[in-house]
Formats: structure tokens, sequence, C-alpha cells
């Protein structure tokens, strides 16, 4: 039987090469796009000398083609850190709006049913705690992570628009914190930061009083349930998340354990516009999609402790392996 055909952008991420995994798992054909601005080949290598896998060096945000029937689009390309959004926001902004645009498109003229990667973050800071998907949000337009927010949401409202107005097969997936190996070591999100500097023997960075909390949800639990609502019928957004919510003052404390060191936590400025909460309502994803985390933090901790321990030893003391500053346009 011929092999159902998927396209998955943003492949060489952390997500995407993950869902890329997932697919070839499943005997899809698996094409995966990134124009590489924070995506790093490393993470879908092995994948090269497979024959159901296809690798399409391009920028979403300009006309998407790709020949050949489509089954699924799964559009996961775009920065997602809030230290990539300051330094590259008009493609963090091309890539949820424009991009989504030119996927959409894509997915009506090839009948495929298509999944965006939302967020957490258009709930902005939130006010009600945990976040049920009704839960319209408290975003700053114009603050520094403005750009990530209001594309996603864009992104959210333009996908619906299509499911409504052309009858294309949409599925929104409002994502949480995630975690796991080959999230990028240098990308200021907290996992790495602390993580990172662990093993360079530095103190760990706490921003703010560290009262803010967060709730983290280990990779292979988040991908099942994108996978599970791709397949299901619901159109309208469903959060996947781990409820497990923690202060990241005691994240720290676990990192510094988990890792053995002897390093104090220091506190530094709170980023402007930080969510003071997060913490995901899954009623949905547990009803509609009979979905709920698996792995503990203790468990997912040790995994991707070990999967950072494994870089080359000068990974750890890249400040970041790109230079962004071209890509403003
Ligand atoms: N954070 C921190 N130290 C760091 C990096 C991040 O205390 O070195 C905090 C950050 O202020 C936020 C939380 O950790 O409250 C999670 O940050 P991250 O950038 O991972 O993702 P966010 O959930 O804010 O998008």
């Amino acid at each position: 039987m011929e092999r159902k055909r998927v396209l998955i952008t943003g492949a060489a991420g952390f997500l995407g090469s993950h869902l890329c995994d997932r697919f070839i798992k499943e005997d899809y054909h698996v094409i995966g796009m990134d124009n590489l601005i924070t995506g790093d080949l490393q993470n879908i290598e092995h994948l090269f000398k497979l024959e159901n896998f296809e690798f399409y060096h391009h920028d979403v945000s300009k006309f998407v083609y790709v020949p050949g029937k489509l089954d699924y689009i799964l559009h996961f390309a775009s920065p997602a850190s809030p230290i990539d959004y300051l330094k590259i926001p008009i493609q963090t902004l091309k890539v949820g709006s424009l991009g989504t645009h030119n996927l959409l498109g894509l997915a009506r003229n090839k009948g495929a049913r298509m999944i965006i990667a939302s967020t957490s973050e258009v709930y902005g800071d939130p006010s009600v705690n945990p976040q049920p998907e009704e839960y319209w949000g408290n975003v700053n337009p114009v603050g520094p992570r403005g750009v990530y927010d209001e594309a996603k949401r864009f992104q959210e409202a333009m996908t619906m628009a299509y499911h409504t107005f052309h009858g294309v097969e949409t599925r929104i997936v409002r994502i949480f914190n995630t975690y796991g190996p080959r999230m990028r070591l240098n990308d200021g999100r907290v996992l790495p930061a602390f993580i990172g500097q662990a093993l360079r023997g530095e103190d760990l960075t706490v921003f703010g009083d560290g009262s803010q909390t967060r709730s983290f949800c280990y990779v292979d639990d988040l991908i099942e349930g994108i996978y599970r609502l791709l397949m299901s019928d619901y159109a309208l957004p469903v959060n996947i998340g781990n409820p497990d919510e923690i202060t990241i003052k005691q994240f720290g404390e676990e990192i510094i354990k988990l890792t053995g060191t002897n390093q104090k936590l220091v506190l530094r400025d709170l980023p402007v516009d930080d969510p003071k909460q997060r913490r995901p309502d899954i009623t949905k994803a547990r009803e509609i999609l009979g979905w709920e985390p698996k792995v503990n933090r203790a468990d997912g901790l040790k995994i991707t402790y070990a999967y950072f321990k494994s870089l080359p030893k000068e990974a750890l003391f890249n400040k970041d392996h790109k230079d962004f500053t071209t890509y403003n346009r």
C-alpha cells in the first residue's frame, strides 16, 4: 500500500524532529521543511538515509511548493524562546502569520488536514489558573513577547477562518512548556539555561524572585498528544501540557540536585511581561483524546540531563550556534 505523506515544518527543531521520528515510526513518507534559522540538521541527521524521508531547506514565509499528494501538514516552524523573539522578532511574526497562510493554502490545494502549533503564550500573563481553552488571555501586543503571542493568536484566527470558510480540516494544539532531548542548549529557556550553567559550574540564574510558576511536559507525552489530536475530529484548540506546576525557584533546586553540583541560585531581573503563573487545564485532552501525561518530571529530567551531558564539551561554551542579525527582514 502507498504510504501516507506528511509535511512537517520546523522539522530540524526540537518538536519538529521528534514529530519526524514519530511519523517515520508510523511508516509515513515524511517531508521535512526548515529554514534552519533556529533548527539544527543534527536533530534529523539519522533520518536522511531513509527512503521515506526527504528534506527541503525552505522558509515557509515564502510561497511553499511540495510536489505530489499530501495527507497531513504539521506547522511547527517558529522560534520558540523569549530570547529568540528578541533577536528575530520579524521572522517570528512572519512564520506565524505569512507562513501559516501559505501552508493553509497548500492544505486547501492538496486536500490535506493541517495542525498548527499554538502555545500557552496565547493566554499571555494569565489571570486565571489553570488555563482552560475558553480563557481569552491577557497579552501585551507591543511588549517583547508580543511578536510571538500575536503571531500565534493570528495563526489560530487564520486557521479557524480556513476551517469555516474553506472547509479545510484543521487542528489547533496549544502547547505548554515542554522539555527533552534536542532542546537548543543556548536558546535561553530555563531548562537548558539551568542545566548548561550547572555543567559549566556557574550559578543558576533565577529571574525575578523565582516565585513565578511553569508546568513542564516531557516531549514524548507532548508528541503523543499532538498525534492523537491530529487523528481526532476536533477542530477547536486543545491544551497539551503537564499540569504539574512548580515555581522556577523550586525548579532550580531540582536541577542542582539532579546535576549533583554545588551551585547556588542567583537572582536576576525579571524579563518584561514574564507570565507569573502557567498551568494547563487538560480536561479537554483527557475527555476528547483520552490523553494525559505519563512521564513524571524526575524521570523526564534524568533523560534530558543525560542528553545534555552527551553533547560535545564545546557546545556548552558556545553562546549560540547562529548569528541571527541578517534574518530580520
Ligand atoms: N527563567 C529563569 N532563568 C533563566 C531562564 C528563564 O529564571 O535563566 C525563567 C523565566 O523568567 C520564566 C521561566 O523561567 O519565568 C520560564 O522561562 P522560559 O524562557 O523557559 O519560557 P517561558 O515559559 O517564559 O516562555
